[in-house]
């Protein structure tokens, strides 16, 4: 009987340990993905990420076909149509990779002992995190609420396990699973075209993403200490690679222990420090999965917003503030589905404490918005902006954008690449005057405590 391996967040044939366990049990393979939007609390994906989806199960099914395979494609809510495939092919086995949000794990829980029941092998595996949220606590058996004392204890574990190679082939049944049609499922943009920008920046898929995890280690890597100025490519582009798992956290890990040019080896450990960042937003998500919707802390979701009209917020979304780094960040998000991690923070920062728009409001158009939009990053960083979030920056630091600019786009390269007009009249002037709207941020942060 045929073993189904269930790929969802690992879109990758090179350490897998699903995949692995299916060629170990010997029988023929299905690969499966499933495009589930129908499961109660499963967070639809935005644009963006449909747009990565595409071009990424796309990529993986002809790696697969290479290797005597194919990808097996269905739609719909996972309790229903999984059983279905498994009487479809009359399987034997199901395998996957484990996810850490609410509403999948539950999903996932339930299939597991569906299965067994039915008497299969139902089997899940780490393969996304370095670290199981549930194996790093503080010593009274608490998830860390601050994050140096995890990477702490992170660096206290026994050492990621090694990389598993890819499978030389796959043996796939003789007669396909009956499988959707990719260009069916609509997951790219029509009309309008808005993904030209992402075609050009991103080439979707597990040998770009390997090849992106290379040239970062030879190259850009012993430029990290740049990775706080926007116009320099210091950082590694992996967020999509990971968020997809086209590229696994023990690959980039075991990278950074290997073979390195001098000048980078001495950078690695601070590259690895942001990687644990993701370990520690998938483990905060994993013990409050309310992250997006609901305040870290509680006394934030009392926070006296300002009622702000769309249009404000429109400019905001599409780069029109009259505020130079945030019109450049945001664009830039626009156009190529991603923004420097700095320029993140700056353009949050506007949006909530120059404008007191409600950080969700911004969460969720970087949630449609970026092709590394993530269930525990997006709404933990949000967050952090904010001052609602774990180990957050204190509300009362409100980034000055100009600051910024001067301080991390020093001769303005960034903000010509994307604001071409900045120095032209017919450039906006600044939605808000950053003076003002600073002590109205403070004083509201002073309504929220006093009403605390
Ligand atoms: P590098 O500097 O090369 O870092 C390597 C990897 O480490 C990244 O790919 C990422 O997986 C991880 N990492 C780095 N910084 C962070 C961080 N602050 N938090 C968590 N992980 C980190 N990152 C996402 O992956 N998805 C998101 O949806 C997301 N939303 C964000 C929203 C806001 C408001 C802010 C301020 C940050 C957000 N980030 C998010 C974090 C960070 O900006 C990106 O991970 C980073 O810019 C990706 O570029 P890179 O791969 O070149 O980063």
């Amino acid at each position: 009987a045929p073993s189904i391996v269930w790929l969802r967040d690992d879109l990758r044939l090179a350490d897998n340990p699903a995949l692995h366990a299916a060629v170990d049990r010997g029988e023929p393979i299905v690969v499966l993905y499933l495009l589930d939007d129908e499961s109660e609390g499963v967070r639809p994906l935005g644009g963006a990420s449909r747009w990565w989806l595409h071009h990424s199960l796309r990529s993986l099914d002809e790696s697969l076909r290479e290797k005597g395979s194919r990808l097996t494609l269905r739609r719909g809510a996972a309790a229903a149509e999984l059983p279905r495939l498994v009487d479809d092919v009359g399987a034997g086995a199901v395998y996957w990779n484990r996810r850490y949000g609410r509403a999948a794990r539950d999903v996932d829980t339930d299939l597991k002992s569906t299965l067994r029941d039915r008497g299969l092998v139902a089997d899940s595996f780490q393969a996304n995190l370095l670290f199981e949220p549930w194996t790093v606590q503080t010593g009274q058996g608490q998830p860390f609420k601050v994050f140096t004392p995890f990477w702490r204890a992170c660096l206290e574990r026994p050492e990621p396990r090694q990389p598993l190679p890819e499978p030389e082939s796959l043996d796939a049944p003789a007669t396909a699973a009956p499988s959707d049609d990719l260009d069916d499922w609509g997951l790219l943009p029509t009309r309008p075209d808005w993904a030209a920008g992402l075609r050009d920046t991103w080439t979707p898929g597990e040998a770009a993403a390997l090849d992106t995890l290379e040239s970062f280690a030879t190259g850009a890597l012993a430029d990290y200490g740049d990775r706080d100025f926007p116009a320099q490519e210091a950082t590694s582009r992996l967020s999509p690679r990971l968020r997809f798992g086209e590229v696994s956290p023990f690959q980039v890990w075991h990278r950074m222990r290997g073979d390195l040019p001098a000048e980078a080896r001495e950078r690695a450990q601070g590259f690895l420090r942001e990687v644990v960042w993701r370990e520690f937003n998938h483990t905060i998500l994993f013990s409050s999965p309310d992250l997006a919707t609901v305040s870290y802390r509680p006394e934030f979701d009392r926070f006296p917003w300002a009622d702000v009209p769309d249009r404000e917020i429109d400019a905001w979304r599409h780069g029109r503030t009259g505020i130079p780094l945030v019109d450049a960040g945001m664009r830039q998000l626009w156009t190529t589905g991603w923004m420097h991690n700095r320029v993140r923070m700056v353009t949050a920062s506007f949006l909530i404490k120059n404008m007191l728009v409600d950080w969700r409001v911004g969460e969720a158009w970087f949630w449609d918005t970026l092709v590394d939009a993530d269930e525990a990053n997006n709404p933990a960083n949000w967050q952090w902006t904010a001052g609602s979030g774990a180990d957050a920056a204190p509300y009362f630091r409100v980034f000055n954008p100009e600051l910024q600019a001067d301080k991390f786009d020093k001769h303005r390269d960034y903000i010509r690449q994307w604001v071409p007009e900045v120095d032209d009249d017919s450039y906006p002037e600044p939605l808000v005057d950053l003076k003002a709207s600073r002590r109205a941020a403070l004083d509201a942060y002073e309504t929220m405590r006093r009403s605390t």
